[in-house]
């Protein structure tokens, strides 16, 4: 396998069952995603868009297919490898923010980190530096209830980032922000893409987020229909 490729799919299917039903939500998807891409994933509503993420994101499994990441086949591994891998590899960002509430920016930031080996002062070190990647340095000390939604999700951000890891998902990201403050988050994206080497793969339905991705995916009943580069 090439190595510069973060991610790639071989035949990726995923097969829910439902009572004695069987719904077919990815029906073969073979795809690579390089290393340090912005990668926008489009379809309607059930084009397996969220089934695909949760895939990426190793919180589930394909039912069949291979799904590398860093060129190991993970699509093999248990549980708890999963759960190693997300914690280490991936970080993820919400539609809904998904903040602790009344707490404060920092403390949001320092979450992914607290049940580590890392000492609490090194933990508090990185939590202030992930903040100020996203633009909130000085309003470490702001609690989530006192601040907007375009830099709540700059703090989720900055919680996704805060273990480095090498991939960013996001599903969303701007579905409840104002179209003005959805750019300045996009922005944020593509910075932390060019100054952090940072992979970021969306999902969105906005045609002028997904503008900014470099590459853009439409899935359509499981299957990719088309890429845009
Ligand atoms: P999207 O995110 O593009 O809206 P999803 O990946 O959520 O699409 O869903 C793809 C298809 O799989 C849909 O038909 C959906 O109803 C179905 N589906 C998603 N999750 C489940 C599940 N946990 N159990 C059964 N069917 C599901
Ligand atoms: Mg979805």
């Amino acid at each position: 396998m090439d190595n510069h490729f973060l991610l790639r799919f071989e035949n990726l299917e995923r097969v829910y069952k439902v009572g004695d039903s069987e719904v077919r939500a990815l029906g073969g998807i073979t795809h690579s995603i390089a290393e340090g891409d912005i990668v926008a994933i489009m379809g309607p509503s059930g084009s397996g868009k969220s089934t695909l993420m949760n895939i990426i994101g190793c919180l589930d499994k394909p039912t069949s297919g291979k799904y590398f990441l860093e060129g190991e086949d993970i699509s093999t591994f248990d549980k708890n490898r999963l759960a190693r891998i997300r914690n280490s590899k991936i970080g993820f960002v919400f539609q809904s923010f998904n903040l602790l509430s009344r707490t404060t920016a920092l403390e949001n930031v320092e979450l992914p980190l607290l049940y580590s080996n890392i000492p609490g002062k090194k933990v508090r070190e990185m939590a202030y530096r992930s903040l100020e990647k996203v633009g909130l340095k000085g309003r470490e000390m702001h609690k989530t209830n006192q601040i907007s939604g375009g830099e709540m999700q700059r703090v989720a951000i900055a919680r996704a980032l805060v273990n480095e890891p090498s991939l960013i998902l996001a599903d969303e990201p701007t579905g409840n922000l104002d179209t003005t403050t959805g750019n300045e988050i996009m922005e944020v994206f593509k910075l932390l893409n060019k100054e952090n080497k940072k992979t970021i793969i969306l999902v969105t339905h906005d045609p002028e987020v997904a503008v900014v991705a470099r590459k853009r995916i439409y899935i359509r009943d499981g299957l990719i229909e088309k890429v845009e580069e």
